[in-house]
């Protein structure tokens, strides 16, 4: 714990949040400003500032982090099989686009109309 850390006081319910897992290890829960239709943080409880602070005997629990996302994917929204599917984020320092400084993963996906990607030929 951080003492002033905004995840790690989500992460103890100090502050709320939609929460959508928890277990021993992991909070999840959904970002406030949400950039498609299914959108969640997953954090480790214990403090990490980011992946640069990441090293090999880390490897365990980023595995069961990474592990954990496709079960969370499909139980919020997330379109299942091929078509569907969803993104993976974690955004890493100042030039990396990090903004809160407790590492987290971004799980994002669901249909996105705007995305002309998705959208059928014209
Ligand atoms: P970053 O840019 O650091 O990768 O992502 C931080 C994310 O946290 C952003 O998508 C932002 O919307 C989200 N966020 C920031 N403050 C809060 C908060 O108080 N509650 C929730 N649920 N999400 C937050
Ligand atoms: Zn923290």
């Amino acid at each position: 714990m951080s003492d002033n850390c905004l995840f790690c006081k989500i992460a103890k319910g100090d502050i709320p949040s939609k929460k959508a897992y928890e277990d021993e290890d992991f909070f999840v829960f959904h970002d406030i400003n949400p950039a498609a239709p299914v959108h969640l943080l997953v954090i480790p409880k214990h403090h990490v500032v980011s992946m640069q602070a990441v090293q090999a005997d880390d490897a365990q629990w980023l595995g069961r982090m990474m592990a954990l996302a496709p079960k969370l994917a499909q139980e919020n929204g997330c379109t299942p099989g091929h078509e569907g599917g969803f993104r993976l984020v974690i955004n890493t320092g100042i030039e990396g686009g990090q903004e809160i400084d407790h590492l987290h993963m971004h799980i994002i996906g669901g249909p996105r109309p705007w995305d002309k990607r998705a959208a059928p030929a014209a």
